[in-house]
């Protein structure tokens, strides 16, 4: 059997590892094709390519977009981009500056609390584009201010919590043409996770082409679900660990192992959406 982690994290965004040490991870647990998804950036993925290439596994560049529809927070996975794509390259700038601007103002916050932390220790330890709160959490402990992630997260970060800012999103309509005029398909990442299954029928109606079924964070309930709802749809199946290297837990590569028949129809999928776009020239 050939698997396939269609859901992988780097320190292009918030995760610990490089694409190289993700790659080798990979060729360890004997994956046949794995994705990059790290958060509003493609940055990694061509270092990603070469590393993938010379360990004899398939690479899909992708990204995750965090959107909303309504009042209601989604991610998005693109996979298959063009990373050299203006507009793509163009909006992701975009929501890296929102991000960043937001370190600033969980920082503020942070501060405001008694608690002396500097914002450049955070964006000295995320040295990416696309900083996000573990980074902060990170920086707090690496200056000795919480003990782990989850006292970070419990005290300041979480929703509710004193140092918790709300994030500018894309509309998942737009996140979903934004991948698809880059060449890319367009997942709904981990529905389990945000318990959102009444926008799905509105995210299909905007071209949704799959839905991630399988997540370390899925029971196999979820799980089962979700594929009778990929079917109901039409949509395409993927699947991910999630991994983010040594964030929270030990790394999680090889805890989901899509069966690579999923990976065909998304190569299949990928190929007929260029012949549609070729006729519509
Ligand atoms: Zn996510
Ligand atoms: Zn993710």
């Amino acid at each position: 059997m050939k698997f396939a982690d269609l859901h992988l994290h780097t320190q292009f965004s918030d995760g610990t590892f490089t694409p190289e040490e993700l790659a080798g991870h990979g060729a360890r647990l004997g994956f046949a094709a794995m994705a990059l998804t790290d958060h509003d950036t493609v940055e990694g993925c061509a270092r990603m390519g070469v590393a993938c290439a010379a360990a004899g596994i398939e690479f899909i560049p992708g990204t995750e977009l965090t959107a909303e529809l309504g009042d209601t927070e989604l991610h998005l996975l693109g996979y298959f981009l063009d990373t050299h794509n203006e507009k793509l390259l163009r909006e992701i700038a975009r929501f890296q500056a929102v991000r960043q601007n937001r370190i600033h103002e969980m920082v503020a916050a942070i501060n405001k609390l008694g608690v002396p932390l500097a914002a450049e220790s955070v964006f000295a330890l995320a040295n990416c584009k696309s900083p996000g709160r573990p980074h902060v959490a990170r920086a707090m402990i690496k200056a000795g201010l919480v003990k782990n992630l989850d006292e970070a997260f419990e005290w300041f970060l979480k929703k509710g919590r004193p140092a918790w800012v709300p994030k500018a999103k894309m509309s998942a309509l737009e996140g979903i043409e934004l991948i698809h005029q880059a060449g890319g398909l367009a997942v709904m990442a981990h529905p389990g996770l945000n318990r959102t299954d009444d926008i799905i029928p509105a995210l299909v109606e905007a071209g949704l082409d799959g839905i991630e079924c399988f997540h370390t964070k899925h029971s196999t309930a979820m799980s089962e679900r979700y594929l009778e709802i990929a079917e109901k749809y039409d949509l395409l199946v993927t699947g991910g660990s999630d991994c983010h290297g040594f964030s929270k837990n030990k790394p999680l590569i090889g805890t989901v192992k899509l069966p690579y028949e999923h990976v065909e129809r998304l190569y299949a999928a990928r190929q007929n959406r260029k012949s549609e776009i070729g006729n519509r020239k």
